[in-house]
């Protein structure tokens, strides 16, 4: 049975380094943000991990030919609108979908899923397949397509450093911003507050138990950028995987191959010799006003997800 080892969690939480790092190991695809494959990708024409344009990469064409007899029979825009019906809010029914087995008779998105996993799954010949969607609702749709065995990880990070790293300017290489500014989207620190609790509550919650427990598995960003040879190996362990393929690192520094990753951060274009490091530029640079600020809203859940409650 073919693994998806699904990346859960709120933006800005490392998923997509994790995901390029994962794309490194014999054996395991990595797909980046499958869930925008179908409106950045395929309608919108952005690009593949690859560099391609994602409909004329040869890695998709194959897996869309063997998951829906062919790219251009992809009706992307219907697949945008049965993703729709799900949100995150509405996980627990989407929870409950699952455990009457009615998961493609009740979500029109789960039929899309399964083709588009079975595509790339039949495509590769992979063991595991890497879905860095970070959505948690989405997790549960995936955990509940017959035929796959789906395990959790869920990317946890700073909520301060979180919010500090939405109010960042950076540009894109691939037009990820939402109105092709050339930034990527940037959210303000209350949303960002707010979803952050949300979605690692949700994750925590229900993504858990539509899994199981032994099949989720709780990282934190900072242990990832601090030790990432030693996190890369237990998250292969978690996904099946003989950890003794984990990358080759130097330190922290490992040699990166492109990946053909749906979306993400524009880092999962990165490629050669490549240093994964701790991103605290929040620490020294974030006003004190604000660190107080995303404390506050995020008290109830720092503890919880074992971060420091001090601001
Ligand atoms: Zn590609």
């Amino acid at each position: 049975m073919t693994r998806v080892l699904y990346i859960a969690g709120w933006g800005r939480s490392g998923t997509t380094i994790l995901d390029n790092l994962l794309g490194q190991v014999p054996g395991l695809a990595s797909t980046g943000e499958l869930h925008n494959i179908w409106q950045r990708g395929l309608i919108e024409r952005r690009q593949c991990g690859c560099g391609e344009v994602l409909s004329e990469c040869a890695w998709w064409q194959a897996a869309f030919k063997e998951g829906f007899g062919g790219i251009d029979k992809v009706d992307a825009a219907d697949a945008v609108r049965a993703q729709g019906q799900i949100h995150t809010r509405d996980s627990r029914a989407v929870l409950r979908a699952l455990r009457q087995g009615q998961m493609i008779e009740r979500y029109r998105y789960a039929d899309y899923l399964k083709k588009l996993y079975d595509g790339i799954a039949t495509s590769t010949g992979a063991d595991v397949i890497v879905d860095s969607s970070k959505f948690p609702a989405d997790a549960i749709v995936a955990a509940g397509l017959p035929g796959y065995d789906v395990r959790i990880v869920h990317m946890l990070r700073d909520p301060r450093a979180v919010a500090h790293s939405w109010q960042r300017k950076r540009a894109v290489a691939d037009k990820d911003s939402d109105k092709n500014s050339g930034q990527l989207r940037r959210v303000n620190l209350v949303r960002s507050t707010a979803v952050w609790q949300f979605y690692n509550q949700v994750i925590a919650r229900h993504g858990r138990s539509a899994v199981g427990a032994g099949s989720y598995l709780r990282i934190q960003y900072e242990e990832l950028a601090t030790e990432p040879e030693r996190v890369v190996r237990r998250i292969l362990q978690h996904a099946g995987v003989d950890e003794d393929l984990c990358p080759e690192f130097d330190g922290n520094e490992v040699e990166m191959l492109p990946t053909h990753t749906a979306s993400g951060n524009p880092n999962r274009f990165r490629t050669g010799r490549t240093a994964i490091r701790l991103d605290d530029e929040w620490a020294e640079n974030m006003p004190s006003w604000r660190r107080l600020a995303v404390t506050a809203l995020a008290t109830p859940t720092l503890r919880q997800m074992s971060y420091d409650r001090r601001p």
